[in-house]
C-alpha cells in the first residue's frame, strides 16, 4: 500500500474567535433591554451570565450572531464535509481538488469497515486500485478531471466560520444520536473547542434553546 495514508480522526482547531465573545452577546442583549447605550457599561462576569440566560429563555437568537468562530478541520471525508458546507451560513474555504495533486490519497476508513476483516481487504484493495488509476490518470489529463475517480472517502481540509446561532444550529442538528458518526465526531469536536472560550453560550443544556 505505498503512499496510502490511513485514516485519521477529524482534527479541530479554533483558529480564532470575536474577542471575550459572551460579553459582545451580552452588550447586545443588553442593548435590547435596557434604557442608554452600552459604551462604556462594564458588565461584571455575573451580569453576562444573566443577559446570556435571559437570551436564550426569549429564543432572542439574534444577539448571538455578533461573534463568530473560526476553525482549521482536517481529517474528514468528501463525504463528511459535502453534509458539512450544507450549512448556508458557514462559511467555507476547503482544500481544492482541481489544483491540489493528491499524493497517495488519504481516505477515511470507517470503523465498521476498520473492524470487519474482509470489508476491510475490499476497501483497501479498491483505493489502491482507485489509486493507481488517479496517479495514472493524472499524467494523461489535467488533474481537474483526473480527480473524478476520487472516492467520497477521501479526506479533505477546510476552514469554516460562523456565528454562535448558526453553530450552535448546526451542533444541534450535528450532535443529535441520528446524525452520521463522521459529522457527530466533527461536531463534538467543534463544540469542546468553543466551550473553552465560551463556556455560558455553548453548554450542552443550551443546544435545545436553539432552532
Ligand atoms: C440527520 C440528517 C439527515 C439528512 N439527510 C439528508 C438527505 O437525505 N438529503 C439531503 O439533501 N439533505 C439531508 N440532510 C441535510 C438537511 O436537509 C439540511 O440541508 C442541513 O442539515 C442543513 O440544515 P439547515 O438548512 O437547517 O441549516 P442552515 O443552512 O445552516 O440554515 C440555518 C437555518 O436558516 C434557515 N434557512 C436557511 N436558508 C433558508 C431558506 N432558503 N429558506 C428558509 N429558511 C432558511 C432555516 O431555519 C435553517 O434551519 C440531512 C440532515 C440531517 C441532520
Amino acid at each position: 500500500m505505498e503512499n496510502i495514508e490511513r485514516a485519521r480522526k477529524p482534527e479541530v482547531v479554533l483558529l480564532s474567535h470575536t474577542p471575550d465573545p459572551e460579553r459582545i452577546v451580552a452588550t447586545a442583549m443588553r442593548q435590547s433591554r435596557f434604557k442608554g447605550g452600552v459604551v462604556g457599561v462594564k458588565l461584571t462576569r455575573d451580569d453576562i451570565k444573566r443577559l446570556i440566560e435571559l437570551a436564550l429563555n426569549l429564543k432572542h437568537f439574534s444577539v448571538f450572531e455578533h461573534v463568530n468562530f473560526t476553525f482549521a478541520i482536517e481529517g474528514i471525508s468528501r463525504s463528511c464535509s459535502h453534509q458539512f458546507v450544507r450549512h448556508r451560513f458557514f462559511s467555507f474555504t476547503q482544500q481544492s481538488q482541481r489544483y491540489v495533486k493528491e499524493h497517495g490519497f488519504p481516505f477515511v476508513i470507517p470503523l465498521t469497515i476498520q473492524s470487519e476483516e474482509r470489508a476491510l481487504s475490499l476497501f483497501l484493495k479498491l483505493m489502491e486500485d482507485i489509486d493507481d488509476a488517479y496517479k495514472e490518470l493524472s499524467q494523461l489529463v489535467p488533474v481537474e478531471d483526473a480527480r473524478f475517480v476520487l472516492p467520497n472517502a477521501t479526506e479533505t481540509k477546510i476552514v469554516a466560520t460562523a456565528n454562535a446561532r448558526e453553530l450552535m444550529h448546526f451542533l444541534k442538528l450535528r450532535l443529535a444520536p441520528v446524525a452520521q458518526w463522521e459529522i457527530r465526531a466533527l461536531a463534538e469536536s467543534m463544540f469542546n473547542e468553543v466551550s473553552k472560550v465560551a463556556p455560558n453560550i455553548f453548554k450542552e443544556n443550551n443546544i435545545k434553546f436553539f432552532e
